[in-house]
């Protein structure tokens, strides 16, 4: 979310003055719709994730299946160090690997398979021929059918299978292309007893919980009690990290609705869910997933190949422009970043460019009033989400710079998030937590603040604050929502037993001189 302009050169030590947070170019520069950024070797310096903040990146994605903690733990450090020297949250998701199923070690570095070729699926042991194939699924040759496709390197090879014996498949090449070792095998429509979190999946998952990770992705879900599942682990570890549903499989869009419904956030996995389904229904599978994560109040990040022709050029194509921009007017929370900034020669210029994408898009929606949501929203307390309404409503009609609002679970802020407020929203916590999870939530711009019970102290910081950074001036109109602790909900612990009963318009008073 941050900038949009490219930086001078900097050194590791120069980026205090990087702040964000201090700037009211800087933020006036922000997008609402946030970018979560693939961390690898083309963006793990110190220096290049510095740039990439500054650029807008709100949120790194660290892919387990490329590394595991003793990768991701030195990458956690870096973000966490900078985050506190720019005084300015960046929250980081953990990506399972999950049940990928891989080709082993080929017979050759690459094998060419010709239409109508004969390939081999052998149990266990190394290939001895070029047309001999092994995979990291132990029980893959017993669990293939007679018909089943079975799709290699992302789709770009397919086989059928035409004949099994005891320990091996016989395979013909229906559409021809290159192999090499340890690509992904896609099965589409075939249901595998392959279970969802693996032994690596759930070490990772207890690293992730001990390392402060703020978002673990569950990959190839097929059913909510997976995503229970996580959490499960995760809270069992003391951890409080959201769960990202990443939606890759066409079992999981058969069970669309539990899915969003249990998932704290998701992801449309698009690299592997153009080969699980027919591509020509991601377009309309992709609406469909962004759809009922507004239904159910959760956010929604677009994944893969958004500017890809980006990790070999400076610029994007006019397809991949126009793909960013329509994700976000059918209501991405966020986009993401993959090879573009892990493996790409451009990993700055992609995040700059997203960025400009993004503001560009905006700045072309015309001011309008918040949507009401129709759908559930979870646990939110029924006052709570009446007064996010109202709020929403008052700030448009008031023409406010900004709502304020101070949560501590973050719940709040997201809900005001989810009304695609015409007016930015800042998110107050003194939670650090909190404050990274609302890195992923459309619009919300997060601020360290006053505890949600003082409601003084919370009109002093949103006055002070949204002077200095040049949202408001003196007579500007803030909306403010927090809550009295008169009506107490219990079920509702996002202002630790109270609800949020007020909304609140202030009148800016300016800056006291000094
Ligand atoms: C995807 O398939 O689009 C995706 C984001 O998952 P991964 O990069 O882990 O394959």
């Amino acid at each position: 979310m941050a900038t949009g302009t490219l930086l001078p050169q900097a050194t590791f030590l120069d980026f205090p003055i990087l702040s964000t947070m201090e700037s009211s170019q800087e933020h006036n520069q922000r997008t609402r719709t946030k970018i979560v950024a693939t961390v690898g070797p083309a963006s793990s310096s110190p220096e290049m994730l510095a740039r990439l903040i500054h650029a807008g990146v709100d949120v790194f994605r660290l892919n387990m299946a490329h590394g595991g903690p003793e990768l991701q733990q030195p990458h956690v450090d870096n973000i966490r160090s900078l985050s506190e020297r720019i005084g300015e949250p960046i929250a980081i998701l953990a990506d399972l690997a999950g049940p990928k199923i891989r080709l082993g070690n080929l017979s050759e570095d690459a094998i060419t398979c010709e239409l109508g070729a004969e390939f081999f699926f052998i149990h266990g042991a190394e290939p001895q021929a070029p047309n001999e194939l092994t995979s990291t699924y132990a029980a893959l040759v017993k669990e293939l059918r007679i018909g089943d496709r079975v799709m290699l390197a992302d789709g770009t090879v397919t086989m059928i299978v035409e004949g099994k014996k005891p320990g091996h498949a016989r395979l013909r090449v229906v559409q021809q292309g290159v192999i090499r070792s340890r690509q992904g095998i896609n099965l589409p429509g075939v249901k595998l007893s392959v279970p969802a979190i693996s032994v690596t999946d759930h070490q990772h998952a207890i690293w992730a919980a001990g390392a402060g990770i703020d978002f673990v992705g569950l990959s190839f879900i097929r059913s909510p009690d997976e995503v229970r599942t996580l959490k499960d682990i995760l809270r069992s570890c003391g951890s409080n990290a959201r769960v990202v549903a990443k939606i890759e499989k066409r079992e999981a869009l058969d069970r669309l609705d539990e899915i969003v419904a249990e998932a704290d956030a998701v992801m449309v996995a698009r690299g592997d869910l153009g080969v699980e389904i027919d591509v020509a229904q991601m377009p309309i599978e992709q609406k469909r997933i962004i759809a009922t994560c507004q239904r159910f109040q959760r956010p929604v990040i677009i994944a893969t190949q958004m500017l890809d022709s980006m990790q070999e050029s400076p610029r994007p194509t006019r397809a991949e422009a126009t793909d960013v921009a329509n994700a976000i007017l059918d209501g991405a929370d966020a986009c993401m970043l993959s090879g573009e900034t892990a493996i790409g020669h451009y990993p700055l210029e992609t995040v700059v460019m997203m960025n400009r994408i993004a503001m560009a898009t905006e700045a072309s929606v015309q001011r309008r009033p918040p949507r009401d949501p129709e759908g559930n929203s979870g646990a939110l307390h029924g006052i709570t989400r009446a007064a996010v309404q109202a709020a929403g409503h008052m700030a448009f009609d008031l023409e406010a710079k900004l709502v304020f609002v101070a949560s501590h679970s973050g719940r709040t802020a997201l809900a005001l998030s989810q009304h695609r407020s015409f007016v930015p929203t800042v998110g107050v916590s003194s939670s650090e937590e909190t404050l990274r999870q609302m890195c992923l939530y459309w619009g919300v711009m997060p601020l360290r603040g006053a505890p949600a019970t003082d409601l003084q102290g919370l009109i002093k910081h949103a006055d002070e604050w949204a002077c200095r950074v040049g949202f408001a001036t003196q007579g500007d109109r803030i909306v403010i929502v927090g809550g009295s602790h008169l009506a107490a909900g219990p079920e509702d612990e996002e202002m630790a037993g109270g609800v949020h009963d007020i909304v609140l318009v202030h009148e800016v008073e300016g800056l006291a001189s000094s």
